[in-house]
């Protein structure tokens, strides 16, 4: 099964493959009759749909069930403009696809907020609104009436420039712009901006813990699907040639993403699958006759009992994250010279100033208080260990310095910034980044893929350049596997570095999460409980880990029960206890301290709190 599907990767995953569609789709346009041209028109547009609602849905992950709504506005953008106003038919397109752009950025607002059912609602509520626009809203739309006489090629006056384009003529345009659509779509998946997609729909808190701002994400998502949406409505409109509300009813957002779902969500050669089939499959259920909505139902029904993945998670290994040429690049670099990563300050220099400092903070969960008066001061090349027994406030220390809560009282200092209430993402692109006491990773990507994320806040490449595989954006991507690569032989993890999280044992997790620290080059690392549930070989690769990144002058944060394992590395210790810091210097006087012992002394005598 697994050589089939590897197989199937390299047929469907070929190069090739897109281009011979292309050409046998171009050349059979001209030789099919009217309703065979009609049929592979609507088969065209639905692969663009179904790619729109993936990348939204399937790589950033909001559902969205109301996406009729973008095809309708870019259809009725397109129409109305055309016939109404008159304007050029390829003027009325751009300006479709940037109204639908537009309305995505808008509804990302307030959808960009809610998530699951919440946002499955929200979306079904934008369908619906677009519908009943489109109804009531007579003057523009022609209501239920409908407009028609909408330029097209059953009408003959579809013109691009002074050329009549018949019906073949627009099929081979479609298929040629939903090629170039997709050609762009896959490079863009697998660049840093794909990837920030994929790690919204992961983890938001991970997303924003390596420097991926959620909310201009989404916002992304939400523009770039409605404007491949709203392409599709506007080649929609001069296909027919004439629009009504009915064909943007929710059945049609509901059609779109059974599409995508059953062809493979997350994969490009999924929706385009999914496509085929349910173009292909309602003049089959015809036979049915007024049943054959019984029967799609039923299918749908029983379809993810054999494909769990979709069409595509059965056929194919799943595509890959990283530019393929980028990976390439960097072999032919490894190839030739070992480069080593690039040593940080001087740590030997005297006593120098804290990256971090935290003075005085304070946070409180509604009347509990987790942290009180905290203050420490975390300073390069040193490794600091924060104990102290469970519920202490440590995890909460590290996510009040980190942005995900803001402090009810006192100030976070990082290179002599305040940063105290800024948001997570901020906060990591100023050099401060944490691992996560339950280990947050993409758990879909490869460990290297994961890893590469660490990368994100170092990316220049603007969306443009990464979906045009621009040279320097390839450049960049090349670097970055490069530097990817050395963090993966630092964490030991080269042997699984192709394999996904989801299919490794627990223990990787917390190296793969240490390593995506380490490639975002901080200057302050938060390290929540590493070393918890490690195996012996495992804790020394970390703690070969941590000490590279002293080494390289980060300042380390370390939270840790394992007493030998702190003994070993660490320079300086605070304890805590119920929230408040009660010692702070050496290891050994520590173990002395009375108020160390008697905190420990309430909840076991082993050190293991
Ligand atoms: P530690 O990491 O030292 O084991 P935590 O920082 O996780 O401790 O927790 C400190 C205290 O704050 C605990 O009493 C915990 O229940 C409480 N706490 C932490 N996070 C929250 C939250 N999001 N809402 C309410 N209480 C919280
Ligand atoms: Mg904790």
């Amino acid at each position: 099964m697994n050589v089939f599907r590897q197989w199937m990767a390299r047929i469907l995953g070929h190069k090739l493959l897109g281009l011979v569609a292309i050409v046998v789709l171009w050349f059979w346009a001209g030789a099919a009759d009217r309703a065979t041209v009609q049929l592979l028109s609507f088969l065209v547009l639905n692969v663009l749909l179904a790619q729109s609602i993936n990348l939204l849905t399937g790589i950033a992950g909001q559902i969205s069930l109301g996406h009729a709504g973008f095809f309708a506005i870019g259809a009725y953008a397109a129409g109305v403009l055309s016939k109404t106003y008159g304007v050029a038919v390829p003027v009325a397109l751009v300006l479709a696809i940037a109204m639908t752009a537009a309305a995505g950025w808008l509804l990302a607002i307030p959808a960009g907020r809610v998530k699951e059912i919440y946002l499955a609602m929200m979306t079904t509520g934008f369908g619906l609104l677009c519908f009943e626009i489109a109804k009531e809203w007579s003057s523009v739309t022609g209501g239920v009436v409908g407009l028609s006489g909408i330029a097209s090629p059953t009408l003959r006056n579809l013109k691009i420039l002074g050329w009549t384009v018949d019906a073949v003529d627009l099929l081979r345009i479609m298929l040629v712009a939903t090629a170039i659509v997709l050609l762009l779509m896959r490079n863009f998946v697998q660049s840093h901006h794909g990837r920030a997609f994929f790690a919204v729909q992961a983890s938001e808190i991970a997303a924003g813990s390596i420097g991926i701002p959620r909310g201009t994400v989404k916002r992304r998502a939400y523009a770039i699907s409605g404007a491949m949406a709203g392409l599709a409505g506007a080649l929609y409109a001069h296909l027919v040639g004439y629009l009504g509300p009915d064909s943007f009813g929710i059945m049609r957002s509901v059609e779109v993403l059974v599409m995508a779902i059953v062809g493979g969500l997350g994969t490009i050669i999924g929706p385009i699958l999914g496509a085929a089939l349910f173009t292909w499959l309602p003049e089959r259920l015809q036979v049915f006759a007024e049943y054959q909505f019984m029967v799609y139902g039923l299918i749908l029904m029983v379809i993810f009992l054999v494909l769990r993945r979709g069409i595509a998670g059965a056929l194919i290994e799943p595509t890959r994250f990283i530019a393929p040429r980028a990976m390439t690049v960097h072999r032919a670099i490894h190839a030739g010279a070992e480069t080593k990563p690039a040593s940080g300050t001087d740590a030997t220099a005297g006593d120098p100033p804290a990256l971090l400092d935290v003075h005085d903070l304070g946070r409180n969960f509604a009347g509990l208080v987790a942290l009180d008066g905290v203050s420490l001061s975390l300073r390069p090349g040193r490794i600091t260990a924060l104990i102290g027994p469970n519920g202490s406030g440590k995890s909460t220390l590290v996510n009040v310095v980190s942005g995900i809560y803001p402090p009810s009282r006192g100030r976070v200092v990082l290179a002599s910034e305040d940063v105290g209430g800024k948001a997570d993402h901020a906060i990591a692109r100023r050099g401060l980044v944490r691992t996560f006491q339950d280990p947050r990773l993409v758990p879909t990507f490869t460990v290297r893929e994961n890893v590469l994320l660490g990368g994100q806040r170092h990316f220049r490449s603007t969306m443009l350049a990464a979906a045009l595989r621009w040279p320097s954006s390839l450049r960049e991507e090349a670097d970055m596997v490069r530097r990817t690569e050395t963090v993966l032989s630092l964490a030991g993890l080269q042997a699984v570095a192709d394999q996904t999280i989801e299919s490794l044992p627990y223990g990787y997790r917390r190296l793969v999460e240490v390593g995506r620290a380490i490639l975002a080059e901080p200057t302050v690392v938060l390290l929540d409980e590493p070393a918890a549930g490690l195996s012996e070989a495992e804790q020394s690769q970390l703690a070969a880990m941590i000490r590279h990144l002293r080494d390289a002058g980060k300042a380390v944060l370390l939270i840790e029960h394992h007493m030998d394992f702190v003994n070993d590395i660490v320079d300086d210790v605070v304890v805590l206890d119920s929230g408040r810091v009660i010692y702070r210097g050496h290891m050994r006087g520590m173990r002395e301290d009375p108020a160390v012992i008697a905190a420990y002394l309430g909840v076991g005598q082993d050190g293991h709190a």
